[in-house]
């Protein structure tokens, strides 16, 4: 493992640039014969390919996978620049890590480098560090956790006396990077403590990096000094570390259960009994505690000696509070968890031992010995459901599911229901060389059908996804380590799960947005060779055109559709705004999301037909019901047909009211094709789309080409741009950002841009530069601030000075509400606005826009949104400027007559929906439309809109 000492590291360095430092950075792992000269090379395409910039002032360069072969010795060299490096987009670098390694070792030192990275102003005192032993305290940040996972349990090992066994054992902590080599042999020199029932431990403090505990039992039974000898626990100590786990420990011996560790059989459950955490596949339950006083001690005796009367292990904690659970065994333990009336407790018991949860809740509600007044809407509560009334119902043929209307269009077909599958396996394998067969079989058939989907695909992002997953199972450190483990006896899906989820897990730790998503794509490949080898397949496609049923349909799932086969998506969760309706919509694909669990219990090629602009489906239609709906369909398409008709025609009320209809563009490729379907201009282009389709950040000239092939396809039509809006939840593949605890209030949007002024700045002026004479409005998204505004008026300001442009509007989007209520005061100084409904009516309700469950109320036609809209609209006009809508409820047939009447002055939608939103225009009359607006300003919920909209 790699990590910091004081050795390393060479303070006071001086570098005028990054290209400077990269070559001080490189001569230095020369010099120390880590690596050859052409390293150099690798350190510098690795930052072409992206900056190894880390936040808080720290970058770690390294090779790339091609000059891997110049590495002679894996190591890493710091250097303190005092004055800082510019390591691009203005971000300074004080302390650059430079790394030699093969594989990928980076990733251990950057969970090292976790927890000072998530330290007050770490840059500053890097800045400001004396010595080399003050940048290494710096970096190490916190104490370190103990270790205590499946790498370092061994069970049933070959070892003929104490000293084997004990060698066995600290091979595991070497193995698990805990110790150095010379730690067994402090180990021999330690004095073992006998604990009783053939257990002993062994500890020392010597060699050790990470402190961690190994536990091995012999495969037969052995003797040490006159006694039993089953098990030996070894002790990688550092500093109290340990406290908390030999804690448990000491509870587990004075219970007297210390040979339930022995019996224990698996390494999940010597895990479970020491470790703090419960593996998933334990059944649990959850109540509410209703005792007067809470837990106090004579309730927590009678539950103490309830849970004694089961041999099975039984843990309880405070589900709300995010503490380890303890063991309902100990009157200690329960007394410490301090829970109080109200408060909801989660029994969880191994596997085996489900009959006590029922027994505990009954007790629980009982009052433990004591008269209770019951906590009625918090009776017992199943965490997985499985009581009948609780549960939902399958759909029945003939019933209509209610959902969130997210795709215009009817679909008829089957359903085809894919849920997540559950596994099954054995821990233990067969023989090591039957499960390596398996396993190797495994995974060539998921290669095989990563293969042809990559063959198949045509659009490069979705084939790049199943680029990268190929390149996940061919990882070599994880084959190492399930090689590992099956060597050690486990079964091949259980070596191969452990492996993935730890890995899985430690890229999560890394608190960085794009390494979470590597994790996910982790989980998902690692998911398909599970299924391999568990046996279990995909539910077959229908052969035509189905209607996909899912949980949730994640853009990464949706980039799998191939539209073709998809004729609608029905899913349990989501709602309208999220990214993977709108995915849906430009794909083209009826859609109804958030419908309910229920419709995960249909069965595959129920048929079921789809109504994605009113949000419903029927199962099962009778034939009179299908033959209704697709001569809608068919009059729909009349009416698209018509509308299409006259889609280049300005879109006028009755009375003469004109309102001007815009696409909203993610690439500049297609513009004609935009103008073509009736635009007339672009009122949204989301210009992080373009960057994200770069595998760079694109430089100036790069996106100039971009913007002025839009503005060359418009041909004098206006172009409206929404600078970056990236962070938070829209991480850039090459743009490390920090992880956020809520991404939606956290550094996003304006926010994001105005902190790294450099790109900010080359974005604006690729656009000036673009315009020339041509109409450019340029606009700032996720702006709350007044200041968040005048600061980026000034900057463009500043660039027009040395660019000018002849026909600029500079504006910004109304997405937060004190945006909305601060209308007045900014539309003095705004060109423009442009309503952002999607995120107003998240924050407006505080209704995350992706909510699995509660997105689907994220409604857009809520009133306290329309008055928002109606503030920024009359402050607009009370200035003399306009006012735009570009989220998704500028296309929602029943608001366009509300927002037309709201006197909106431009609708932006997808470009397949202009035609449809001219041809709606065209039927109102705009004084009808502005009493209706008026009404529904008045009303209490978006429902009652609706209903208001649809009796007109
Ligand atoms: C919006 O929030 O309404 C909007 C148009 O921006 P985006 O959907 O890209 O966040
Ligand atoms: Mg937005």
């Amino acid at each position: 493992m790699l990590e910091f000492t004081t050795a390393q590291i060479a303070m006071g360095q001086v570098a005028v640039d990054k290209a400077a430092a990269l070559d001080l950075l490189a001569a230095r792992l020369v010099a120390d014969g880590l690596v050859a000269e052409g390293y150099l090379a690798g350190l510098q395409a690795r930052e072409a390919q992206g900056s190894t910039f880390l936040g808080q002032g720290i970058a770690i360069p390294h090779g790339t996978p091609q000059t891997r072969d110049q590495v002679f010795a894996t190591g890493v060299r710091l250097m303190q620049f005092p004055a800082g490096v510019d390591w691009g987009d203005g971000q300074i670098v004080h302390l650059a890590i430079v790394i030699a390694a093969r594989s990928d070792e980076h990733l251990s030192l950057l969970q090292q480098l976790t927890r000072a990275l998530g330290e007050g102003d770490l840059a500053e005192a890097l800045s400001r560090a004396e010595s080399a032993e003050a940048v290494v305290q710096l970096l190490q940040g916190a104490p370190r956790e103990m270790l205590l996972e499946e790498r370092t349990i061994g069970i049933g090992v070959s070892a003929d006396d104490f000293d084997d066994l004990l060698w066995q054992g600290a091979r595991l902590l070497r193995r698990a990077e805990c110790v150095d080599n010379g730690f067994a042999a402090h180990l021999q020199q330690a004095q073992p403590l006998p604990l009783g029932d053939g257990l002993w431990l062994l500890s020392s403090d010597q060699a050790v990096r990470q402190p961690g505990l190994a536990f091995v039992t012999p495969q037969q039974p052995l003797r040490h000094l006159g006694q039993a000898l089953d098990g030996l626990l070894c002790l990688a100590a550092q500093g109290d570390a340990q406290q908390a786990l030999l804690d448990r420990l000491c509870t587990l011996l004075i219970e007297g259960r210390g040979l339930e560790l022995l019996r224990a059989g698996t390494v999940q459950g010597v895990l479970a009994l020491l470790g703090g955490a419960v593996p998933d596949d334990w059944p649990s339950a959850r109540i509410a505690l209703a005792n007067p006083h809470g837990l106090h001690a004579r309730p927590a005796k009678v539950l103490a000696q309830l849970a004694k009367q089961f041999a099975g292990e039984v843990r309880v904690r405070l589900a709300d509070a995010g503490a380890a659970p303890v063991s309902a065994k100990s009157l200690s333990k329960l007394l410490g968890l301090g829970a109080r009336r109200g408060q909801v407790l989660e029994f969880s018991v191994e596997p085996g031992f489900a009959e006590a949860l029922p027994v505990l809740l009954k007790a629980v509600e009982e009052g433990l010995g004591e008269e209770v007044e019951a906590l009625a809407p918090l009776a017992p509560l199943p965490l997985v459901p499985d009581a009948a009334d609780s549960a939902p119902l399958a759909p029945v043929a003939g019933s209509v599911i209610k959902g969130v209307a997210a795709a215009p269009g009817i679909a008829s077909g089957p359903a085809h229901v894919q849920l997540l599958q559950h596994f099954d396996y054995p821990l233990r394998g067969e023989s090591p060389a039957l499960e390596r067969q398996r396993l190797d079989a495994a995974l060539a058939r998921v290669r095989d059908d990563i293969d042809e989907l990559i063959q198949r695909s045509d659009v490069n992002a979705i084939r790049e996804i199943f680029i990268t997953h190929q390149e996940m199972l061919a990882d070599p450190g994880l084959a190492e380590e399930v090689e590992r483990r099956l060597r050690q006896g486990e079964s091949a899906a259980a070596a191969w799960l452990a492996v993935i989820d730890s890995a899985a897990r430690q890229q999560e730790s890394l608190q960085d947005a794009l390494l979470a998503e590597r994790a996910a794509d982790l989980r998902d490949v690692g998911r398909r060779v599970l299924m391999q080898l568990c046996g279990l397949s995909e539910t077959p496609e229908p052969k035509q055109p189905y209607v996909l049923v899912m949980a949730e349909v994640g853009p990464s799932d949706v980039a799998r559709l191939d539209p073709a086969r998809v004729a609608g998506i029905l899913t349990a969760r989501g709602g309208a705004t999220a990214h993977s309706a709108i995915v849906a919509r430009a794909l083209g694909i009826p859609a109804v999301v958030g419908a309910g669990e229920g419709v995960l219990l249909l069965a595959s090629g129920t048929a079921l037909l789809l109504d994605g602009q009113r949000g419903c489906a029927t199962v099962d239609p009778a034939s009179d019901q299908l033959e209704k709906a697709l001569a809608e369909r068919e009059l729909r398409a009349q009416r698209q047909r018509a509308a299409d008709a006259r889609r280049l025609e300005p879109a006028v009320t009755r009375d003469g009211h004109a309102v001007e209809v815009c696409a909203n563009i993610g690439e500049s490729a297609g513009i004609e094709a935009v103008v073509a379907q009736g635009a007339e201009g672009v009122g949204l282009l989301r210009t992080e789309l373009i960057f994200m389709a770069h595998p760079q950040l694109p430089d100036e000239a790069t996106q100039e080409a971009e913007y002025r092939r839009v503005l060359d396809g418009l041909d004098g039509r206006p172009l409206v741009v929404r600078t970056l809006d990236v962070g938070g939840d829209k991480p850039l593949p090459y743009w490390p950002i920090a992880k956020e605890e809520n991404p939606f209030l956290g550094v996003r949007g304006i926010r994001l841009t105005l902190q790294r002024p450099k790109v900010m700045e080359s974005q604006l002026r690729a656009l000036l530069r673009a315009a020339g004479d041509r109409p450019l409005r340029i606009m700032f998204p996720m702006v709350g601030q007044v200041e968040e505004w005048r600061e980026a008026r000034r900057m463009v300001d500043r660039l027009l000075e040395e660019i000018p442009v002849a026909d600029l509007q500079v504006g910004i989007m109304i997405e937060v509400p004190s945006a909305a209520l601060l209308a007045p005061v900014l539309a003095a100084e705004v060109d423009f606005f442009s309503v952002g409904t999607n995120d107003l009516t998240q924050y407006t309700l505080a209704i995350d826009r992706g909510h699995p469950s509660l997105s689907a109320q994220a409604d857009g036609l809520h009133p306290a949104v329309l008055n928002l809209i109606d503030m920024t609209v009359r402050a607009a006009h009370a200035h003399g400027k306009w006012v735009g809508v570009c989220g998704e409820l500028a296309a929602d047939a029943q608001a366009v007559p509300l927002l037309v009447g709201l006197d909106v002055d431009e609708l932006s939608v997808a470009a397949r929906g202009i035609a449809e939103v001219k041809a709606q225009v065209r039927a109102l009359s705009i004084e009808q439309a502005r009493t209706l607006a008026r009404q529904a300003l008045a009303l209490g919920s978006a429902g009652e809109v609706r209903a208001l909209v649809e009796m007109h």
